[in-house]
């Protein structure tokens, strides 16, 4: 496939967009819709953007070698793939409210899959539940579930723009909390990813894992794809 890459590259930038290239099936879609290098003229507005702490930039922090800002499950494997093949280390973005910035700080070269495009919100009233992308802010899952009912509500935290993937994965305290718990108590099903690029839910993955991805923080091994939420219902 043909792909474009900006500047000046070095082979080890060219072979690891060639891998993604080679690895995604997403023939449809150019790596360099996705893909960025810090020669692409988006990468510093695109990382920037989602950097809320801009302290941990620094010259001991590395940036990212690459950032793989994924519109499919595909993408996602050929990023994990080629990063272990050409030894780079990976870190995931939700919605960038990491008080130590962790997606983004790393002394060793990295790999950043940016969540931005994954944050589809299905919402199904009738049984009260909704499937998240890890990609979503949880503001946008309230305008969600508000757009389909005024009595539903789900107990998640109080700032609108905190993302779901961080924030489920590391409990989620809000003002429904006394009532209903944290937003990782009312995770009935989860998809995650394991490095070997395999998408694995509640079942596959077994209740050790099930259990630690509800509040043990970002998984370290596993990316968050998306949260199946019980919708609790809204007493004022
Ligand atoms: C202004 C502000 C207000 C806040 N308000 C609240 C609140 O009301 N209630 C509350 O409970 N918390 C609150 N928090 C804390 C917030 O929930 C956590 O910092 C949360 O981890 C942020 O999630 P994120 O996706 O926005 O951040 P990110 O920085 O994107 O992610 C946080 C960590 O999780 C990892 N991670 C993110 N997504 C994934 C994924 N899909 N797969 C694997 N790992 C992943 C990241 O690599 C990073 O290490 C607030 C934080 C801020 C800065």
């Amino acid at each position: 496939m043909r792909y474009r890459i900006y500047g000046k590259v070095s082979s080890s930038t060219e072979n690891f967009v060639k891998c993604v290239s080679n690895q995604s099936s997403s023939l449809d879609t150019k790596t360099s819709q996705y893909v960025y290098t810090p020669q692409c003229p988006s990468y510093s507005n695109l990382l920037n953007s989602s950097v809320h702490n801009p302290r941990w930039i620094n010259s001991v922090n590395q940036r990212p070698k690459f950032i793989v800002a994924p519109t499919n499950n595909d993408q996602i494997q050929a990023a994990i793939t080629c990063a272990r093949a050409h030894g780079f280390g990976i870190r995931v973005l939700s919605g960038g409210h990491d008080y130590e910035g962790r997606f983004y700080r790393s002394k060793s070269r990295f790999v950043l899959i940016d969540l931005v495009n994954l944050n589809s919100i299905t919402i199904n009233i009738d049984d009260e539940t909704a499937w998240v992308q890890a990609g979503a802010t949880v503001g946008e899952l309230y305008y969600n579930i508000a757009n389909k009912s005024k009595t539903h509500a789900f107990p998640a935290g109080l700032y609108p723009s905190v993302g779901v993937g961080g924030q489920f994965s590391g409990g989620g305290i809000g003002t429904l909390m006394r009532k209903y718990g944290l937003a990782s108590d009312n995770i009935l099903d989860a998809k995650i990813m394991n490095v070997e690029g395999e998408v694995l839910d509640r079942e596959s993955m077994g209740k050790d894992l099930f259990w630690a991805i509800r509040g043990g923080a970002g998984p370290a091994s596993a990316s968050y794809l998306r949260g199946g939420s019980g919708s609790s219902e809204f007493l004022p």
